[in-house]
């Protein structure tokens, strides 16, 4: 199909925006690089992009590619700088070619209106136009335009739209979006769509997603034998049924890439990486997928994890222009008093310009003055900060080790300041978060974790949740060793207490780590709580508790019950209910994670005859218990109900904790410190001798049993 016979191209009494320059097109590729045209002369897809998936990460749909455009080699997973205006800004291209940007981004609305596409067809393009050597992709300006929501209306033919420059009335459709396009010269353009909020209706949704697909087939016709590339843009809103119809109605077109458009557009993070994570799965693994306007670094990460390979975004320039930069120290606020003197550079591991040069107190001074170069060298910083995090993921991605990156980075990139907290007292004031008898409580490090209001007992106070988790029951369960067993007999976990399941996440991120290295035996884990409101609380404000940022938490929550899908043999179970009245229903234990309310707010949890339940339900295996506890009752509670005891290591402000096992085979009395019988003379002595159950009555036949345990007759060298 002709281009200029396009019926609506900008035309009757509309402004005309081009006529008779179609064929201009195979003027100026003259001009580049012959070879890659007469390869891609046919026009078919995989000619234009050939674009090749160099590795798949294990556990993860992240993966790394190769495509080749009109001006360079591109490797994924990358991030596109927005230069809307044909300049990223306040950055130079030197600047942008050495940080590693590969391709940029253009708007074809903006340029449609300013410069124009008659100067980008008389300088030769954006490239020359720019000075820019690598490649360029153009968004369309669907969604532009329908963010001026009172100077716009939509026909089938397109939008219908006033210029902020001048009130012309202006006819974009979709083969005027490609006409100029074309014009300005970009290697990879993107068809015209109709992009709504993500939080529409339904038929909403519908009638624009219907839309979208009739002018995507009006721009591949537009598109010809262009060599320039053309994606599609996969809408729906949040609907799945609509996402499902939307990719397979564009995959059916050869296009060279698809867009997941209608994102970060109102929805909440979860909805978002849900429907990433949806939509991606629907998208063709021989083509690039692009998720546009997405996002922050941490962002980035969890797409890139359910399986994007493009992105672009105007934070890491906007926040610059704001005083705001990513860092390995995280997120900084250059306009904080804090670095009026401050000689350190802004980022101790960057080796950008920036960096290398000016120091805080520098920075912050130009930013408080808003000065154009604060903008300018902080932007620097940002676009390094991204590069650098997409070359990290893609080279994770190549040594597959990319889950445990992504594990390891989703918790880094979400940090503020780490060396200079924001102290509470400065802080805006926070709204009151409460579910139910639980409370967010913010630790002065800055770490969230759940305060149960009626007792005022937080779980995790001193360390951030999941450090706690993987010190005091991860590492000292030796749980990655006892995973890397080779036996097909599942180990069972007993999470005793799940709370804001910190410390099931912890295991289930240990199995995968483990699973993605190929070595794992399947874990059962079943937790026990009779509250979930502080999981729900907690859930409900995953920004503050990054770890529950997981399929596991929301199915727990949902359906009591999550098994992976990614990796055999890892299972979740909930018992909802009072542990000693519940814990008859699970399987027998292997480890026992004990993470109770203490004793003052929950009495039996921590009685004799409670671990007495413990022993009998553990059905002689051998099993080990691992509690936060160190207290003298809690520890003569579980001797009398024929625990075997040892000390733990210490957490938070305890300056030990409690390991308790039922069988002492395995030498493992050797590799614990077990209480002794220096520790049994300090019992003799002590004021809380006896666990709170235990009667005046009782007590001489109680101290009896303990005198008399097994473990205080052990030789040091048995
Ligand atoms: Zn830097």
């Amino acid at each position: 199909m002709s281009n200029k016979q396009g019926p609506n191209v900008c035309s009757g009494g509309f402004f005309k925006i081009r006529q008779g320059s179609c064929g201009r097109w195979g003027f100026r590729i003259q001009c580049r690089d012959l070879s890659l045209y007469t390869a891609n002369s046919v026009g078919t897809p995989d000619q234009r992009l050939d674009f090749r998936v160099e590795a798949r990460a294990t556990g993860s749909n992240a993966r790394a590619a190769t495509f080749r455009t009109l001006h360079n080699e591109v490797r994924t997973p990358l991030f596109m700088p927005v230069g809307t205006h044909a300049t990223v800004k306040a950055q130079a291209t030197g600047f942008l070619e050495e940080s590693g940007s590969q391709i940029l981004l253009a708007n074809t609305y903006h340029l449609l209106l300013r410069p124009g596409p008659e100067v980008f067809r008389n300088v030769g393009g954006i490239h020359r136009f720019m000075s820019w050597k690598k490649s360029v992709l153009t968004d369309s300006g669907g969604f532009q335009i329908f963010s001026l929501p009172h100077s716009r209306s939509i026909s089938e033919e397109g939008a219908v739209f006033q210029s902020y420059l001048d009130g012309r009335t202006i006819l974009l459709s979709p083969e005027c979006s490609i006409e100029t396009q074309k014009d300005i010269g970009s290697d990879i353009m993107m068809v015209l769509d109709q992009c709504v909020p993500s939080t529409v209706d339904e038929s909403t949704a519908r009638t624009a997603m219907e839309l979208t697909h009739r002018w995507a087939a009006r721009s591949l016709a537009a598109r010809g034998d262009s060599p320039q590339s053309l994606f599609a843009i996969v809408q729906g809103a949040l609907f799945p049924e609509l996402r499902r119809e939307s990719a397979r109605a564009l995959c059916e077109m050869p296009f060279d890439g698809f867009a997941i458009g209608g994102l970060a557009v109102g929805e909440g993070k979860s909805e978002r990486e849900d429907t990433c994570e949806f939509t991606t799965q629907l998208l063709p693994q021989d083509r690039p997928r692009y998720l546009m306007g997405v996002g922050t670094p941490l962002d980035i990460l969890e797409a890139v994890h359910r399986g994007v390979d493009m992105f672009d975004c105007i934070i890491p320039t906007q926040m610059a222009q704001r005083g705001g930069c990513f860092t390995s120290r995280g997120l900084l606020q250059m306009r904080r008093g804090i670095y009026k003197s401050s000689q350190e550079p802004l980022d101790p591991d960057c080796a950008c310009p920036t960096c290398a040069r000016y120091n805080r107190a520098y920075l912050h001074h130009l930013t408080k003055c808003k000065e154009t170069l604060g903008w300018q060298l902080l932007g620097q910083h940002n676009i390094f900060f991204y590069h650098r995090l997409m070359r990290e993921m893609r080279q994770s991605i190549l040594e597959d080790s990319f889950l445990s990156f992504y594990n390891e980075k989703r918790e880094v990139l979400q940090i503020d300041d780490i060396d200079n907290p924001v102290t509470p007292m400065r802080r805006r004031p926070l709204k009151k978060i409460t579910l139910g008898d639980y409370k967010i409580h913010t630790a002065i490090e800055g770490f969230s974790s759940i305060l149960h209001v009626s007792s005022g007992e937080i779980m995790h106070a001193r360390t951030p949740p999941m450090d706690e988790a993987r010190g005091l029951y991860i590492e000292q369960s030796r749980l990655s060793e006892r995973l890397a067993e080779t036996t097909a007999e599942p180990l069972v976990i007993w999470d005793v207490g799940l709370g804001a399941a910190a410390n099931a996440m912890a295991a289930i991120l240990t199995h995968e780590s483990m699973a993605a290295k190929g070595i794992v035996r399947p874990l059962r884990i079943v937790s026990f709580e009779n509250d979930l409101d502080s999981l729900r609380l907690a859930f409900k404000h995953h920004d503050r508790f990054p770890y529950l940022r997981h399929a596991g938490p929301p199915a727990i929550l949902k359906h009591a019950t999550w098994q992976s899908k990614q990796h055999e043999g890892l299972e979740w179970k909930l018992i909802e209910g009072d542990f000693l009245a519940t814990m008859h229903l699970a399987e027998p234990p292997d480890l026992i994670f004990y993470d109770m309310f203490s004793g003052k707010t929950c009495a039996p949890a921590w009685t004799t005859d409670a671990f007495r339940s413990v022993t009998a339900a553990c059905a002689g295996r051998d099993v080990e218990l691992f509690t936060y506890t160190c207290s003298t009752a809690s520890r003569v509670a579980m001797l009398a109900a024929g625990f075997y005891v040892a000390r733990g290591r210490n957490a938070g402000d305890k300056e030990e904790t409690t390991i308790a096992f039922t069988c002492l085979d395995n030498g493992r009395e050797r590799q614990r410190e077990m209480l002794g019988a220096e520790w049994l003379k300090k019992w003799e002595r002590s004021s809380a001798k006896f666990p709170a159950c235990i009667t005046a009555s009782e007590q001489s036949v109680f101290e009896e049993t303990i005198r008399s345990h097994p473990q205080f007759f052990m030789r040091a060298d048995d």
